[in-house]
């Protein structure tokens, strides 16, 4: 994917911690960017045969926004899988209750409809986690294997089977060995819930063990709960520094009803072991808390005191119309807006969340906007960090390594004003 040659003139780009840049002419060959100069510098006739110029005065260009956690086999069932809690508990149950075909029938137009809107929102990487265990099997493991291809123009899927439960014991042993067979069909990673799991410390040395020696990155479901006494949070901290492959855990919800001193230790600890952390503000919100009527709680980690210690933290849409979150954009600027509202997060903070932070949890490069750096870009016709996240703007051109993967652009007609605006108001008569 080198082919394409772009000139986008006259935009401003935004990375978080730094000031918005001055208009500038973006020249993208190669699939990088191969300069920045001041607007109305670029010449065309000095580039390459075939570059193609876009006019985008004022645009906004930001690295290319990243999905670290999805769930693309449970996305779009909400029509056929009923949560009668609304709580996780209840999801999970709707989820058991319903046969292999209600669940897994229209897997490819399911997954590929949410990597479309994802692609479309500027998204041009995505891990999606999928279930394994009894009944699936690893059929859909299979199936997103094989759309990893074919989507790839669009978005470099990551496909991560989760362990079945139980993991631990004679019972678990269908869970182990289905995942060996995983293993062998080159997935990217591993995922699960040990802290599910009857035994949760045994299941966790299980799910360590697998990983260390297949030599796979590890991206667990923990402590999903606003439960304190369930906490595996901090021994895997203790534990990822020995693995040797890049370890990621996501909700890590009741870390935000652990004492202050400890909030800090075990942040300061998964710091410390290089261990990522995905918060998941849509589905966290809606299944969290609901039993607790005051105070109400938000159900989110602690997002605060993980980037405090240095904590590389991402910000994932997890689940897209299903029985564990009812709605969602699959747009990760209404994450980055969530987080601002849920997790007291800064502007800058969110739109790093969603594109530097989870292009980590994602092992891939920051796209600095400089030349040489990848050429994964969102530009959207917003004009400061402040519009791009509250406004969420529909006028969207996204790049993957240097390559339109989508243009959206929208037209709005309003009726017109009862009469044109006065240059003062009251108007002087
Ligand atoms: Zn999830």
């Amino acid at each position: 994917m080198t082919g394409q040659r772009w000139l986008l003139r006259g935009v401003r780009l935004a990375q978080p911690g730094r000031p918005l840049t001055e208009p500038v002419d973006l020249v993208l060959a190669d699939g990088l960017i191969a300069a920045v100069v001041p607007a109305g510098q670029a010449d065309p006739s000095g580039l390459a045969p075939g570059t193609k110029v876009q006019v985008l005065d004022g645009w906004l260009v930001t690295s290319a926004l990243a999905e670290p956690h999805a769930h693309l086999d449970k996305a779009l069932t909400v029509d056929r899988v009923v949560n009668r809690t609304g709580d996780l508990d209840g999801a999970v149950a709707g989820w058991m209750a319903v046969d292999a075909p209600t669940r897994y029938g229209d897997l490819v137009q399911r997954a590929v409809s949410v990597i479309r809107r994802e692609a479309a929102a500027g998204v041009t990487a995505l891990r999606t986690h999928v279930d394994t265990g009894a009944l699936p099997g690893l059929d859909p493991t299979r199936t997103l294997l094989a759309l990893r291809h074919d989507v790839a123009p669009l978005v470099d899927l990551q496909v991560f089977p989760s362990f079945g439960l139980p993991i631990t014991g004679p019972d678990g042993a269908p869970t182990r060995r289905l995942i060996a067979e995983a293993l062998e069909l080159g997935v990217d990673g591993l995922g699960g819930a040990p802290n599910l799991d009857p035994d949760p410390v045994a299941a966790l040395d299980i799910v360590l063990k697998t990983v260390k020696d297949a030599r796979v990155p590890l991206d667990l479901h923990t402590d999903e709960t606003l439960d304190p006494d369930h906490f595996l949070l901090e021994l895997i901290a203790e534990r990822a520094p020995e693995l040797g492959v890049p370890v990621t855990v996501d909700h890590v919800c009741s870390l935000a009803v652990q004492p202050a001193v400890k909030r800090t230790r075990v942040a300061q600890r998964l710091a410390a072991a290089g261990v990522k952390v995905v918060t998941l503000p849509q589905t966290n919100l809606y299944l969290q808390g609901r039993q607790q009527r005051s105070p109400v709680a938000r159900g989110l980690t602690a997002v605060r005191d993980l980037l405090d210690a240095g904590v590389t933290v991402a910000g994932g849409g997890d689940n897209v119309g299903d029985a564990f979150n009812l709605v969602s954009r699959a747009d990760p600027l209404e994450t980055a807006s969530l987080l601002v509202a849920a997790a007291h997060l800064d502007l800058d903070q969110a739109l790093e969340l969603v594109t530097t932070s989870a292009r980590a949890a994602l092992g891939r490069p920051p796209v600095r906007l400089e030349a040489g750096a990848p050429a994964d870009l969102l530009v959207t016709k917003a004009t400061t960090v402040q519009e791009l996240i509250a406004f969420a703007p529909v006028d969207r051109l996204v790049f993957k390594a240097g390559h339109v993967t989508a243009r959206t652009e929208a037209a709005t007609t309003l009726a017109p004003l009862a009469t044109p605006l006065q240059a003062t108001y009251p108007p002087s008569t």
